[in-house]
């Protein structure tokens, strides 16, 4: 299979004897596709295209921009079969969960599809008319990760087009082509330009957002790179969005249903084999259930059944990459030397970037495996016995993207949880997100705000007409 990029409606790239990048499935580690190897002047064409295509657009009528998004969601539903199972070849995620994403993405842009910026008149009287006016930015820049091959795309495609911008998108370079499949059934009828995507091999990020023309930066990955694109908006001042890294504590708290709570916990660490930026990733048990509450954690995970997400009943598939695969096999050697591993590992004896899910208690703050972001299928437990004490630790990393809390009182929790420094904080619960939550992160987990009204504001720039009478 060789699927093209998207640039000013047209489908660029060489054929598959050109320079291309290899599309890997991770439960085999074979080859399967080929997308084009995207160039600078790919970069230039497609910030160029998009510049065209922005002053017709933004004077589309809202209506009109707010069908084409919903025409998005329409082709995603008409085609969900077909593009998760691509998505489970390419993503590695059992079927049943790229179904979800596909349902998930087309739930967020028909929400987008009834937004609109919001503007106000904040004085009208014999003197003046004093409008706040919401505008477009003109070409957004959009970068993303490889855990949501589409979502996360259309986080930034649907606000940006509501909001009158055009678009030019860089998916990860290992998960290129169920986005590259969909943005080409949609070509039929997004205007040319409006939406361009090219693909890389890690290497154009840098040229996209340090383009003149790209007026706004939206980025979901890590905070490392989020760092590096921060210094090369600085050249224009840019307007940035940045959802970067997470290590999301759990509190728990001595009055749980321990076998609920456990199985809630374990649903929200493992999902997508844990490569989630609001996975639980570390969680902190008080001393009176700590045994019980990690064999329990242990048991599920020993009923897991890792496999090839295309089988029947796989619960988790592979790790996406080979990179990401190394990173966690590292975590979980340095997780043997610091605390006691109850159950998982790397999966031998075949091909794939397989891991069984880990539990690993006896750790403490200061350790890799509890400081450091896993994004991988592990999950240390740490043992509590103060509030005042966890909350610190809590609180104790330069992240801040998400937390819960749990307990039979959820009064008490809501106390805990309004002391934790994260843009989300979930009492009993946990990944609850959705088009009318807003998402952001404290600390070095983000800037600015994702979905909602408030996200999609974040598309457009205030302008205050100043009228006198
Ligand atoms: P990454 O930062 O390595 O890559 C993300 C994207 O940035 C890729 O498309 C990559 O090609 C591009 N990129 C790399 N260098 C660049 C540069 N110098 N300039 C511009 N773009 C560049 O992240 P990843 O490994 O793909 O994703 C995992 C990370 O993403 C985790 O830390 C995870 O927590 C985070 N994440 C955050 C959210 C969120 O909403 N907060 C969601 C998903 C993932």
């Amino acid at each position: 299979m060789f699927q093209k990029m998207l640039i000013g409606g047209k489908l660029v790239g060489k054929d598959s004897k050109g320079k291309t990048i290899d599309v890997i499935n991770p439960a085999d580690e074979k080859v399967f596709a080929r997308v084009p190897k995207g160039t600078e002047k790919d970069i230039d064409n497609a910030v160029a295209a998009a510049k065209a295509a922005f002053p017709d657009w933004a004077a589309t009528p809202l209506e009109d921009r707010q069908k084409i998004v919903g025409k998005i969601a329409d082709a995603i539903a008409g085609n969900a079969e077909m593009l998760a199972r691509l998505m489970t070849k390419e993503q590695g995620k059992p079927l049943p969960e790229s179904m979800g994403e596909m349902a998930w993405t087309e739930g967020f842009l028909r929400h987008y599809a009834t937004l609109q910026p919001t503007g106000r008149t904040v004085q009208d009287d014999d003197a003046f008319q004093i409008e706040v006016r919401r505008v477009p930015l003109g070409v957004v820049a959009g970068i993303c990760p490889w855990n949501f091959p589409v979502l996360v795309p259309f986080w930034k495609i649907g606000p940006a087009l509501v909001a009158g911008n055009t678009i030019v998108l860089k998916p990860a370079p290992t998960t290129p082509l169920t986005i590259l499949k969909l943005l080409e059934l949609c070509n039929d009828f997004v205007p040319a330009g409006v939406i361009n995507v090219v693909t890389d091999e890690n290497d154009l990020g840098a040229a996209l957002t340090r383009h003149p023309d790209v007026a706004k930066i939206s980025f979901t990955g890590s905070t490392e790179t989020g760092k590096k694109i921060m210094a090369s908006a600085a050249g224009t001042i840019k307007r940035l969005t940045l959802e970067l890294g997470g290590n999301d504590p759990a509190i728990i708290l001595p009055d749980v249903d321990v076998k609920d709570t456990a199985a809630k916990i374990f649903n929200g660490a493992f999902m997508n084999a844990g490569q989630v930026c609001m996975a639980v990733k570390r969680v902190y048990v008080h001393k009176d259930i700590y045994d019980e509450f990690c064999d329990e954690l242990a048991r599920r995970a020993k009923q897991t059944v890792v496999d090839d997400g295309m089988h029947q009943g796989a619960d988790m598939g592979p790790i996406q990459n080979k990179a990401q695969y190394k990173k966690v096999k590292a975590l979980i050697k340095s997780a043997r030397k610091d605390g006691t591993v109850l159950c998982g590992g790397v999966v031998k004896n075949r091909k794939g970037y397989f891991v069984n899910p880990v539990i690993v208690r006896d750790v403490k703050d200061g350790d890799d495996i509890v400081d450091q972001e896993q994004f991988g299928p592990i999950l240390p437990v740490i043992r509590f016995s103060s509030v005042k004490s966890v909350t610190r630790k809590a609180n104790g990393l330069d992240y801040g993207l998400g937390a819960s809390v749990w307990s039979g009182d959820a009064a008490k929790a809501k106390k805990i949880a309004s002391k934790i420094q994260s843009g989300t904080v979930w009492v009993n619960q946990c990944v609850n997100i959705g088009p009318h939550i807003p998402m952001a992160g404290f600390k070095s987990s983000g800037l600015g705000v994702e979905q909602s009204q408030e996200g999609l504001d974040e598309y457009t720039q205030i302008q205050v007409m100043n009228i006198a009478r």
